[in-house]
């Protein structure tokens, strides 16, 4: 769709926002008025017909296939977001180093919620300077919601003595039983591991389950279960920072309205908190159950197929 893009992808044009320093949010937009004149008053138009659209998504099983990890199908989608200056956060149960890295692959300037809600991630100026954050580290305003990693292995531990269950966490695991369980390579199995506030366990389903749900619970925790573990977090969810950061949208742009895509029932918060919630399919067709959320959007297809039709439909102004 852009010329730097075509036939290179995406992932290609990543170097070229991130050779700039200063506002990354600034950065992309003077990469679009140079590179594309005639998107510029399409923008403009953009911007006042779809005042300030947000787009929150969470990534395995939502943007990234399941399976596959891959995005492609859902090109179409990003490139029309991209175009029309509107920024995609991404709201994943993934480690800091994994979103970076996925950030990177999708030319993403934007900030990310890392480990189910438990940070948010702002790039240094995309708010202003009267943005306040919890601290400074690396380059990004962090928003603090989770508790330390180091509390929730000491109640895994405390939760699987209590009950007997066969509980294993990521802290349990060698990297390569994370990389095989996940399909990952151990490189990125590596990164999974390198975890702050979220710890990703198997080993309790149905009754088992509501049993550490209970003990959690008593210690403060929480339990968030993704497409592929059940996750102990510390009393953070995806919802309340969805919403911090679109308090500081509105702050520092104005009024927002947003959107959320997901696909496990750890993404149940995050579309509580937004104006138009969507549910992406499983790939065998179903759908997680979120029978509480009137207003939510099935997607027609699973992963980034979904994706890209829920996300065209909402700039086509169908949702
Ligand atoms: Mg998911």
């Amino acid at each position: 769709m852009f010329h730097y893009t075509r036939g290179r992808g995406i992932i290609n044009a990543a170097p070229f926002f991130f050779d700039k320093s200063g506002p990354a949010f600034y950065h992309e937009a003077k990469a679009f008025s140079r590179l594309r004149p005639r998107f510029r008053d399409k923008r403009r138009e953009n911007d006042m017909e779809r005042t300030r659209l947000v787009v929150f998504t969470d990534l395995d099983g939502t943007l990234l296939e399941h399976a596959t990890y891959s995005f492609e199908p859902a090109r179409p989608a990003l490139e029309a977001l991209l175009e029309a200056g509107i920024p995609l956060i991404f709201c994943t149960s993934k480690t800091r180093l994994e979103t970076e890295r996925w950030r990177r692959a999708l030319a993403n300037v934007h900030p990310f919620i890392v480990e189910n809600g438990g940070a948010a991630f702002v790039p240094e100026g995309y708010f202003g300077a009267a943005a306040r954050f919890d601290k400074r580290d690396g380059g990004y305003g962090v928003l603090e919601f989770g508790r330390p990693y180091a509390d929730l292995r000491q109640a895994l531990e405390r939760i699987r003595a209590a009950s007997g269950l066969p509980l294993r966490g990521f802290g349990d695991m060698a990297v390569e039983e994370i990389a095989a369980r996940c399909g990952f390579t151990r490189e990125d199995a590596a990164l999974a591991a390198m975890r702050e506030y979220d710890e990703p366990f198997v080993g309790a389903d149905g009754p088992a389950l509501a049993e550490v749900e209970r003990a959690a619970r008593k210690a403060g925790l929480t339990v968030a279960s993704g497409g592929r573990f059940h996750h102990l977090v510390g009393g953070s969810d995806k919802g309340r920072a969805v919403r911090a950061l679109r308090d500081l949208y509105s702050r520092s742009r104005g009024p927002v309205r947003t959107a959320g895509l997901g696909d496990s029932l750890n993404d149940e918060t995050m579309l509580r908190e937004v104006d138009v919630p969507v549910l992406v399919r499983k790939p065998d067709g179903g759908h997680a159950d979120m029978a509480g959320l009137p207003e939510l959007v099935i997607a027609p297809y699973a992963g980034p197929e979904g994706w890209r039709e829920a996300v065209l439909g909402l700039l086509q102004g169908r949702a």
